[in-house]
């Protein structure tokens, strides 16, 4: 007889099990990122491709990018190590959903072996409206949406340009464009029952008197939580002198904000390849071996 196949959480079981969305269970839950996304449609000012996706950790930094079927074969590797694993995410290095077939073939593959595993992506939201059927077909039950500003002549002091439907546009176009499609694509995604995080950069004197009204727009379209986060200046980017931001900068305004929406406060930056517990990372345990 084969195996009884695992029970199928319900999405709140999984949002307690997962270890970004709940803090009381990072300590437990084992996450996997799996980096087969390296190609991105926006510009960050904040990013250099090359060193990887400040948006979900310093950043998404990988040792390699794999393909569907590495990918396949690292998630059977790590959920063989880690009976804990809960959470299997699609994190960069650039975005999820400019590598939109690596994305969806990685996890349809996953998901035919595995009912019970949550699925969790984190995109830049650019190419959310045309993507959130595919995300309820695999069965992507949590997602992360990076919103820096909700207010065009904001975003473009973020971003040098969105590739959208085979055009490059820059300005102050390429950011009420990047802008109609997250929110466009956050209210869909919630509608569809994915539990959203709103991931916000804190750029000093550029978003920081704004974020407050970032974390109300994104309450109103059904965000869970958001996630306001320090800039890792990249050497190299635009924002490479971007003037730090403090703990107690960071802390006063997840604080401020957390009357508006429950805030995320132990996030850890993580590798587009991390694994493991978020305090704990064992991606050095499967990276593959450099010969120099
Ligand atoms: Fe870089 Fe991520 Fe921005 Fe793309 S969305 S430019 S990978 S930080
Ligand atoms: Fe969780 Fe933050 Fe790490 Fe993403 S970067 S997996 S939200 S701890």
């Amino acid at each position: 007889r084969p195996a009884p196949s695992p029970a199928v959480p319900s999405v709140s079981e999984r949002t307690a099990s997962h270890p970004c969305f709940t803090c009381g269970a990072c300590a437990t839950s084992a996450r996997l990122h799996l980096p087969i996304a390296p190609m991105c449609n926006l510009s960050c000012n904040y990013c250099l491709r090359k060193y990887d996706c400040p948006n979900e950790s310093r950043p998404g930094v990988t040792t390699a990018v794999l393909s569907p079927e590495q990918a396949f074969e690292r998630f059977i590797q790590v959920r063989r190590d880690m009976p804990n694993l809960t959470v299997v995410g699609i994190a960069g290095p650039g975005d999820s959903l400019a590598n939109a077939e690596a994305t969806f073939r990685t996890l349809e593959m996953i998901r035919a072996e595995d009912p019970a595993i949550t699925f969790c992506m984190s995109t830049n939201g650019l190419a959310l409206p045309e993507h959130v059927e595919d995300m309820k077909r695999v069965g992507v039950s949590h997602a992360t949406v990076t919103i820096n500003a909700v207010d065009p002549s904001i975003g473009a002091r973020i971003y040098r340009y969105a590739d959208f439907g085979g055009t490059r546009y820059t300005g102050e176009t390429a950011a009420a464009l990047l802008l109609a499609n997250q929110l466009a694509g956050l209210r869909a995604l919630t509608a569809a029952g994915i539990v959203c995080k709103v991931n916000t950069v804190l750029l000093k004197g550029i978003n920081d008197h704004h974020i407050p009204k970032v974390v109300e727009t994104v309450r109103d379209l059904g965000a869970e939580l958001t996630n306001i986060m320090q800039l890792i200046p990249v050497k190299g980017s635009a924002f490479e002198h971007m003037p730090l931001v403090s703990n107690k900068e960071l802390m006063d305004m997840r604080k401020r904000c957390e009357p508006t929406l429950r805030q995320m406060y132990h996030c850890k930056q993580c590798r587009a390849d991390a694994v493991g517990l978020l305090a704990d990372d064992r991606s050095i345990d499967y990276r593959p071996i450099k010969i120099d």
